[in-house]
């Protein structure tokens, strides 16, 4: 065997894929009963296909996915703008002049930061790069840090952030991202159920252990995430080098988190598919969700809510999580219609809690910037053991795509170290 390739997320089927077409044998363990890792849709939970984790092939002028999933005929919907349809202030509708305001606040918030980042020097919080008290900054934080990047712009590197920035097009997709990453899957070297506890490595190859058994191989790529390998889900004999461990813990894992609600009649709270809605941070510690409802005309709704909120809420459970989006909505619409036009129950998507992932997906603390490089670059064992997945892609972490290319990459460079 020549390489064993840990997980089977993108990062993990990627790697399999390229391994196998540069003529080397290969076998992915994968410790739960699916492919694609976090990205997962649930077919059977809403009767319409629902992504729990990625749902937009982001920057999709350049994402390796892209070309595959119109060749494979998937439907895709370009959602470059995310132009809101309501953006409650203090309970009703934002003016069209307070719209503005928003607007100009949010690129005079991306401006900052790159201005700060371009200006060289110490790593600093994202936050102390931004513009703040101004009526719309602690909704642009609250948007561009905790729900988009699922971390809180006080412990967030701001290079990280201007490095990670997305841009260009977002494709949806109706049959659902996770299928395709699945798909990707397909037919390749797969043992599902087979967690593995401990990497063995040396200067001769690699052995992976769990309760199945074991498995020897010339090389091994990682692919779990850095939740999953700082809490010690996957421990490696020997341990690894300090450099490593810290550039692991230098990326930890942020949490977005959804909350889908059923429609429970013909009532569409009178909006359209795949309205959005928002609303200002209304006092210190409000954390509004941000919504997108009946989209591709389906009967039901999705928030999204990240960071600390979104952590809080995966300690209280989904009962908590349902609740708390239902306080959101009811804001928009007043509690009785949403009474009226959500069935009770609720799909709340649990990565925090699940050992597999513990988290959405990950950013660099500040001074850290440099750990994706460095986990990217780390080549242990002879360059026989290497880490993959979206964490350690500099440019595009936190999506498939960054991971789909990290996986390739440590393929690569995991069979010329095979010579
Ligand atoms: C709510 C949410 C929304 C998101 N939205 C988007 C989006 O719109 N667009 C986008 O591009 N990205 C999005 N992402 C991020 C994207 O899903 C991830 O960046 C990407 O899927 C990560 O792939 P990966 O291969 O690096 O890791 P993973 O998908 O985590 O794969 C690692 C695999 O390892 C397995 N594993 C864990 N421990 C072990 C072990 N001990 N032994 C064996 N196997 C193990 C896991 O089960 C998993 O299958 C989102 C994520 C979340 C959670």
């Amino acid at each position: 065997m020549d390489a064993v390739v840990i997980g089977a997320g993108a990062a993990g089927i990627a790697a399999a894929r390229r391994l196998l077409a540069l003529g080397r044998t290969v076998q992915v363990l994968e410790a739960g009963g699916r492919l694609g890792g976090r990205a997962y849709t649930d077919g059977a939970s809403l009767g319409a296909p629902f992504d729990h984790g990625a749902s937009w092939i982001h920057v999709a002028e350049t994402n390796p996915l892209t070309p595959v999933a119109r060749a494979l005929g998937y439907t895709l919907r370009d959602e470059r703008r995310r132009v809101r349809d309501i953006l409650l202030t203090e309970g009703r509708p934002a003016t069209p002049a307070e719209r503005a305001a928003h607007d100009d606040a949010a690129e005079a918030w991306e401006a900052a930061a790159e201005a700060r980042d371009a200006a060289g020097g110490a790593d600093i919080p994202l936050a102390a790069a931004v513009p703040r008290g101004g009526p719309w900054d602690a909704t642009i934080a609250h948007w561009f840090s905790d729900i988009i990047s699922g971390v809180g712009a006080d412990r967030f590197s701001l290079r990280d952030y201007v490095a990670t920035a997305l841009d260009g097009a977002n494709l949806q997709v109706a049959e659902g991202f996770g299928t395709l990453v699945a798909r990707l899957g397909e037919g390749l070297p797969v043992r599902l159920g087979a967690p593995v506890r401990r990497l063995r490595w040396d200067g001769a190859g690699v052995t992976a252990e769990g309760d199945w058994g074991a498995l020897r191989a010339r090389a091994a790529i990682v692919t779990v995430s850095t939740g999953v390998l700082a809490a010690g889900g996957l421990r490696f004999a020997p341990d690894l080098p300090a450099e490593v461990q810290s550039a692991i813990h230098g990326v930890p894992q942020g949490l977005l988190s959804k909350v889908a609600l059923r429609a429970s009649g013909p009532g569409r709270l009178g909006l359209g598919p795949f309205a959005r809605l928002g609303r200002r941070v209304a006092a210190p510690g409000d954390a509004p969700m941000s919504w997108m409802l009946w989209p591709w005309g389906r009967d039901h709704v999705v928030g999204f809510i990240g960071g600390d909120a979104a952590w809080e809420l995966a300690r209280q459970g989904p009962a908590a999580a349902e609740a708390f989006a239902r306080e959101d909505l009811a804001r928009f619409f007043g509690a009785a219609e949403v009474a009226r036009s959500l069935a009770p129950g609720a799909v709340a998507t649990g990565w925090a809690e699940d050992p597999l992932f513990r988290g959405a997906y990950s950013h660099a603390l500040v001074g850290q910037h440099g750990a994706r490089a460095a986990l990217r670059d780390a080549a242990l064992a002879g360059g026989r053991l290497r880490f993959a997945g979206e964490a350690c892609h500099p440019r595009l972490a936190g999506t498939v795509g960054g991971a789909w290319e990290s996986g390739e990459h440590a393929a690569a460079e995991i069979s010329a170290a095979l010579g």
